[in-house]
């Protein structure tokens, strides 16, 4: 097989049918993350390309609706002081259960000011204040308003930003590719392998560095937020190139999802001055977080609606409501367009009316491939940033504002650190590049070919009750180990499914298939780690550990595989200007 690579070229080898195509980066991921390498590294003169599962614009990014954080002081706190870095660093540290390592946390909050001035002069079309400042409103956990915000649609507006951005640049994007392995030659990272969804047909990527932007896995949860492409597949691919995966078993749920659906009722609403209220019409967050109420970080927030409804003080099938009433029609279609559209479209209900039946859901993964400050795998030349990585700014819960501002500034700082690597380097050997294209054309011919029968749909549905049941808000040794039983249970069944349709092209159920082998591998990590970890901080609650242990626990959960097997080990979390103390809200 003779191949000539050119840079920003397909190179196709007629004799086998392998394309195999070459660039400076690969950038797996066309969320916010992926698009902010991307325009970084073409500014830098770099070749850069984005591979993504669906279009750019599907991305879950697209989806956010409440905020970004940063301290830009716009608007003053209650008792008239004004917002700084260093308060945005305390709210975040105290919010992660001191989990978080507090150097990324410093860097991101010191870079989030100039991140949201950069957004707007791309094109980000901020809401403002009556003297034309950037509107910023309250959230959960924080001391001041300090998320800035674009109506309830921030995402969308920010991805289409940076979308226009990569059109202009003419930054080369792989739409409809899947990525399916990681490539390695000599203990680096030279490359990866994609299905081009269109066509069925396998396809080579080689390139001095790769970046996993690949987003979240909360669909290996049945109530959530997510979007249905948010399977984990960058952490499972990440698992199978030898990369350590971090305190994966902290899981984000989101007080206020819509009854029914789980789509996010963002806490934008709350933030605006939307309250909670149990069936007899109390604000019970009056018992549970008396200081901050409805604006107490998400983990406590959501552990009060489940204990509201589980002592009888909920609806009956299983919800609270969030009162957005008493704000006005006005200010409900002037900042919650999109919550009051989604409210009426899928609950029936009108937010200016009427109360909103809201429940938790999963929403958010705080862990993820473990990386160093400059977004830095073990595996020289693999780098990873934004919400499949863990860096580590949110540690056991997320303050809600801190992710879209970890994306787009990670986003620059990691581009910034393999460009100059990249620099450095030579371009690898292509050879293990078509041999990992070769396996994993044997890998879906072997699939394909398999006769079982049963609904593969089934193992997956399984799979995310058993993960909302057995490792939800409430956790305890007997029912995780029930759920990690049922996880092994359900990989041996899978691996003698096949999907029912046998083609190449645009066999979307193929794609399924295999993301629900990561998310099988994900959802066994998660409960290795959550059942290790016998305490309860953040959003790992246990009922038979229900403290929080920073004699024992004050660390880093850290999962590699060995042998086919997960194994666990620990590390220290990075202390700074913080020391851990009882968080009070
Ligand atoms: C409903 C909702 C609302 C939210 N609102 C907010 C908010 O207001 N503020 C906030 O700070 N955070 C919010 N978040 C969190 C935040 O939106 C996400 O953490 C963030 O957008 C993730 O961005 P990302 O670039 O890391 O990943 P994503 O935007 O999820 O992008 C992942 C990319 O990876 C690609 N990909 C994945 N697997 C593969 C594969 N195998 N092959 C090829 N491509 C692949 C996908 O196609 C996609 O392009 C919200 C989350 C949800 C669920």
């Amino acid at each position: 097989m003779t191949v000539s690579l050119k840079h920003d070229d397909e190179v196709v080898t007629a004799s086998s049918l392998v394309s195999i195509h070459y660039h400076d980066v690969i950038i797996i991921g066309g969320g916010l993350t992926g698009l902010r390498v991307a325009i970084q590294v073409s500014d830098a003169g770099l070749d850069g390309a984005v591979l993504s599962k669906v279009h750019p614009l599907r991305s879950h990014s697209v989806a956010a609706q409440g905020g970004m954080n940063a301290s830009l002081g716009n608007v003053p706190g209650e008792d008239g002081t004004t917002d700084s870095w260093e308060m945005h660093a305390y709210d975040t540290v105290k919010g992660s259960d001191y989990l978080a390592d507090q150097d990324a946390v410093e860097l991101m909050c010191r870079e989030a000011t100039s991140t949201v001035y950069e957004l707007e002069h791309m094109g980000t079309v901020w809401s403002r204040l009556e003297n034309g400042k950037i509107a910023q409103r309250p959230f959960g956990g924080a001391g001041f308003p300090r998320t800035c915000y674009a109506a309830d649609r921030t995402g969308h507006n920010a991805l289409h930003t940076l979308y226009e951005q990569v059109l202009d640049r003419g930054i080369p994007t792989y739409e409809e590719f899947f990525v399916t392995s990681l490539v390695k030659d000599n203990g680096r990272c030279i490359g990866c392998t994609a299905i081009e969804i269109m066509t069925g047909n396998v396809h080579g990527f080689l390139s001095k560095a790769v970046l996993l932007a690949t987003g979240g896995f909360g669909r290996i949860f049945n109530r959530s937020t997510n979007a249905l492409i948010n399977t984990g597949d960058g952490h499972a691919i990440a698992l199978d190139a030898g990369v350590p995966l971090k305190d994966m078993e902290f899981v984000q749920f989101h007080p206020t999802t819509l009854y029914g659906t789980n789509i996010l009722m963002s806490e934008g609403a709350r933030g605006e001055g939307g309250i909670l209220l149990n069936s007899k019409g109390e604000r019970f967050m009056e018992h549970y977080a008396p200081k901050s109420m409805d604006l107490a970080p998400r983990d406590v927030v959501a552990r009060s609606i489940e204990q509201e409804i589980k002592e009888g003080r909920g609806h009956e099938e299983g919800y609270v409501n969030l009162d957005l009433t008493h704000l006005g029609e006005d200010r409900i279609m002037e900042r919650l367009p999109g919550i009051r559209q989604i409210a009426m479209d899928f609950a029936g209900v009108d937010p200016i009316k009427d109360p909103v039946p809201v429940q938790p859901g999963q929403h958010y993964s705080m862990g993820g491939i473990d990386v160093d400050i400059h977004g830095a795998t073990l595996l020289p030349g693999l780098y990873a940033a934004g919400e499949c990585s863990c860096i580590s700014v949110h540690g056991a819960n997320r303050l809600g504002g801190n992710s879209l501002l970890e994306t787009v500034v990670f986003g620059r700082l990691v581009a910034d650190k393999i460009i100059e690597e990249n620099n450095k380097l030579a371009t690898q050997n292509i050879e293990p590049i078509k041999i990992a294209v070769h396996e994993v054309e044997s890998k879906i011919e072997e699939i394909l070919e398999r006769k079982g029968a049963e609904n593969f749909f089934k193992v997956k549905d399984d799979m995310s009750k058993s993960m909302f049941n057995n490792f939800g808000i409430y956790r305890d040794d007997q029912s995780m180990h029930e759920g990690l039983n049922e996880i092994k249970k359900l990989q041996r069944t899978l691996s003698n499914l096949s999907p029912n349709n046998k083609n190449r092209a645009v066999n979307q159920t193929l794609i399924q298939f295999l993301e629900l082998e990561g998310m099988l591998k994900i959802a066994e990590v998660v409960a290795y780690g959550a059942i290790a970890r016998r305490e309860s901080r953040g959003s790992h609650t246990r009922t038979d550990h229900p403290d929080r242990d920073d004699n024992r626990f004050l660390k880093h959960t850290i999962a590699f595989l060995k042998d086919g097997n997960i194994n666990i080990t620990y590390k220290p979390v990075k202390l700074g200007m913080f020391k851990p103390k009882e968080r009070v809200y």
